[in-house]
């Protein structure tokens, strides 16, 4: 075992010294990848070193080096060394951390972090926070709690009676919205279809008054998911003003804060997030901006009894808890899973809050540079307001040159960033996510996309 271990870790560092010179994004001859891994299930038994360097050697053609510092595809962060290493760590002990008594360490580790985190992003030191595997099902999560109160407070019990009959709830959604609310709303039996839209500005942050003339215009439980960070432009929805109209037609109000919660951990930020904390839920990522390794989500609910509620998960063989309190398994929709917890700890003990509010400010800076550099050339236009790490770029007013200059891009592979389509036009998308990314990262990049422009 000890042999194992010491040589993975010598592939693992191999690994992370070459990452940030790998090529990004070269194009991945699939069948040689299939051809390299796959073949029958062995008879019998293979020796785990031997397995572990057929698999090293096997799989490397089609690693992206989307944990490096010129990826800026989706929204994709990378791992910090304490979030890797207490990583390793959390498969090592192999806790179960949905319950206390299989994983005390698990349990009081993943506590400290919620603490950390609550108070890192101004959010009520009571809310209760379930680690899940990532903003969908954390907003799943959060918004089953949001239908156990609205439905509640009509008299009707949705975990013990279901939703027929059920007097049926609004749930209004920005236009802007990310797909994975529709998800989320799907999976409760909330349908994506039977939402009421509220309007939303250029940016594409929720219009309030848009909101206002929906609640005004019917009556009865309300559902409210706004959202902190556009996953194309980052804009974020005025949340103040939403959460006062909602509240005051007595909604619940949902944030989905994949990435952009972040920006309430630097004092420089937080100001667009002012109101924030009155929201009655937050679904937030480890695993982008705070750069924790897969996966890794935070479900974080004002009233810890509607999130218990929602997700608790009662047997009688199954006691619980720490302090008296409930085990984890009842914040979550799973029962048993790994503790995901752990790395958030590690990366929050290893950052610090200023080192959290310098990674944050660090990548809004570099996004902000990469708008410069590429918005001064010629025909290059930048397409929002770059107010967090996320940068829109249309080249020659075309759609068709815009997706010829990705293309190229990709090919190339000095850095990663795709396409998208805001408001109807085609869009190169750079998010800058990534804990190493430098400023040099960002000319060396932005060089590369003007040379794909100049050679199309
Ligand atoms: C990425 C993202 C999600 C989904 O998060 P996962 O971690 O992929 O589940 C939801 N909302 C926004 C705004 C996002 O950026």
């Amino acid at each position: 075992m000890d042999e194992l271990l010491r040589q993975t870790a010598d592939l693992a560092a191999d690994f992370l010294r070459q990452l940030p010179e790998r090529p990004v994004g070269p194009p991945v001859d699939s069948a040689g990848l299939q051809a390299a891994l796959g073949g029958p299930l062995p008879d019998g038994p293979v020796d785990p070193g031997q397995v572990i360097t057929d698999l090293a050697a096997a799989a490397d053609p089609g690693i992206v080096a989307s944990a490096g510092p010129r990826y800026f595809g989706f929204v994709i962060g990378g791992s910090t060394p304490a979030g890797l290493a207490a990583d390793w760590l959390t498969a090592t002990w192999d806790a179960n951390a949905g319950m206390y008594v299989a994983g005390p360490s698990a349990a009081v580790i993943e506590n400290v972090a919620a603490g950390w985190v609550l108070d890192l992003l101004g959010l009520p030191p009571t809310a209760s926070v379930g680690f899940v595997t990532g903003a969908t099902m954390a907003s799943f999560t959060c918004l089953a709690a949001a239908r156990h109160a609205v439905l509640a407070k009509s008299g009707w019990d949705a975990e013990r009676d279901g939703l027929f009959g059920a007097p049926a709830p609004r749930v209004v959604i920005g236009a802007e919205r990310h797909v994975t609310i529709d998800v989320a709303l799907r999976y409760l039996g909330l349908g994506s279809d039977r939402v009421l839209v509220a309007e939303s500005d250029q940016q594409g942050a929720m219009l309030p008054e848009a909101l206002r003339a929906i609640l005004d215009a019917g009556e009865g439980p309300a559902i409210v998911c706004a959202q902190a960070g556009n996953v194309n432009t980052g804009a974020i929805d005025p949340l103040a003003e939403i959460c006062e109209i909602a509240h005051g037609h007595g909604a619940w109000v949902h944030v989905d804060g994949a990435f952009g919660l972040w920006a309430a951990a630097t004092p420089a930020l937080r100001p667009l997030l002012d109101g924030v904390a009155s929201a009655d839920s937050w679904a937030t990522d480890g695993h982008k901006w705070l750069n924790v390794p897969y996966d890794s989500g935070l479900a974080i609910v004002a009233d810890a009894q509607a999130h218990v509620a929602a997700m608790c998960l009662a047997a009688s063989y199954l006691i619980g808890g720490l302090d008296g309190q409930l085990d984890a398994f009842n914040l979550t929709p799973e029962s048993s899973r790994r503790a995901r917890g752990i790395p958030i700890y590690a990366t929050l003990r290893s950052l610090g809050r200023s080192g959290v509010a310098d990674l944050v400010e660090r990548c809004c800076a570099l996004a902000n540079r990469f708008a410069v550099r590429l918005g001064s050339a010629d025909g290059v236009e930048i397409l929002n307001d770059v107010v967090l790490n996320q940068v829109l770029v249309r080249f020659a007013d075309s759609d068709e040159v815009t997706r010829e200059v990705i293309a190229r891009v990709q090919a190339d592979g000095t850095c990663w960033a795709g396409g998208t389509t805001w408001q109807g036009r085609g869009a190169m998308r750079i998010s800058v996510s990534n804990w190493s990314t430098t400023e040099a990262d960002i000319d060396r990049s932005a060089d590369a996309i003007l040379r794909a422009y100049d050679r199309r």
